[in-house]
């Protein structure tokens, strides 16, 4: 029987592994498969990336939005195995997948060699950091729920030591440049690109750092102790789209409350600092 394996359960993995199995695979013990059919991804379940600005921003609980990948092989008739493509061997035709590891049970599987007649690569990109110093080390990159995750989570712990370690409004993130600047917010978020993900991210923070509260921050004023700003490289937002929509969403970003930068390419990213080519800095001080 013909064996089929696509490696990377994403947007065109999955639809391809559930197409094949629709067509070749079985999901019934009746009926003999026409072709065996195996979807490999190093996590359990996919989310449609497009939502993970939500998850950041704390508007969304993943796990309401995720597919099991072992549930959707049942259904359309192929298999799941979970694991890390960690070797090919074309010779062979074999792939090696990464053993599977639980935190509290250890290793469930081993290391494991899968054989193939048609192999097909989904394994997606991985993020670009155009070479800036410190950028992959200090930032988080938006691809994965786990980073999705981290974002929002370093978020809230940085509101909950604003609150406690420094009550009283301080200095944090401003830039150099602007000494006029009536309110500085504690806590300044940085986010990189003005395109759809980078726009709809700024705009969702806003609303959902208002519900803070609820992590017991009673001094905090989200409003204006957490400032967003959004920095793009171009000399507009959404710079792939006409310029008429670009000019409504930043009225409409400005009065939500984040600051646009356009036309500023970052140089280099700190722990606590970014500074562009033009040498803003935006720096805890
Ligand atoms: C935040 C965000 C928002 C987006 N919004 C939109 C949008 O609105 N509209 C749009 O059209 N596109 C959008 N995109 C782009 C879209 O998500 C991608 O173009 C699409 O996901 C690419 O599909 P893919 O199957 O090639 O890779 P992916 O969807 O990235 O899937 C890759 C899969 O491979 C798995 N994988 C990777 N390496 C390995 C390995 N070594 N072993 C095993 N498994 C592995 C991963 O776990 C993942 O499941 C967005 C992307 C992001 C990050």
């Amino acid at each position: 029987m013909h064996r089929f394996i696509v490696v990377g359960g994403g947007a065109g993995g999955l639809e391809l592994a559930t197409r094949l199995g629709d067509r070749f695979g079985s999901n019934d013990s009746k009926t003999p498969p026409k072709a065996q059919i195996t979807l490999v991804d190093r996590y359990p379940t996919h989310i449609w990336k497009p939502l993970l600005h939500e998850v950041a921003a704390g508007s969304m609980d993943p796990f309401t939005q995720e597919l099991e990948y072992a549930a959707q092989a049942l259904w359309h008739g192929f298999e799941f195995q979970q694991g890390e493509l960690i070797g090919l061997n074309r010779a062979r035709k074999t792939i090696t997948i990464s053993a599977l590891r639980d935190e509290e049970a250890g290793e469930i599987l081993p290391e494991r060699e899968l054989e193939y007649d048609t192999l097909v690569l989904a394994i997606g990109s991985t993020t670009h950091f155009f070479g800036v110093e410190g950028a992959q080390q200090h930032s988080i990159a938006l691809d994965t729920v786990h980073q999705a995750n981290l974002f929002r989570k370093r978020l809230i712990a940085a509101c909950m030591r604003a609150e406690h370690f420094a009550p009283e409004p301080v200095a944090v993130g401003i830039t150099e440049d602007e000494p006029g600047i009536d309110h500085v917010p504690r806590i300044q978020v940085a986010i990189v690109g003005a395109g759809a993900t980078g726009v709809e991210l700024s705009a969702e923070l806003r609303n959902t750092v208002q519900v803070l509260s609820a992590y017991g921050l009673h001094k905090f004023d989200p409003k204006h102790d957490i400032g967003t700003v959004l920095i793009e490289a171009r000399p507009r937002i959404l710079p792939v789209l006409q310029e008429r929509m670009s000019t409504a969403t930043a009225e409409l970003l400005t009065k939500l409350g984040v600051k646009l930068m356009t036309g500023e390419k970052i140089a280099h990213v700190g722990s606590d600092s970014i500074r562009t080519a033009r040498k803003k800095t935006f720096a805890r001080t």
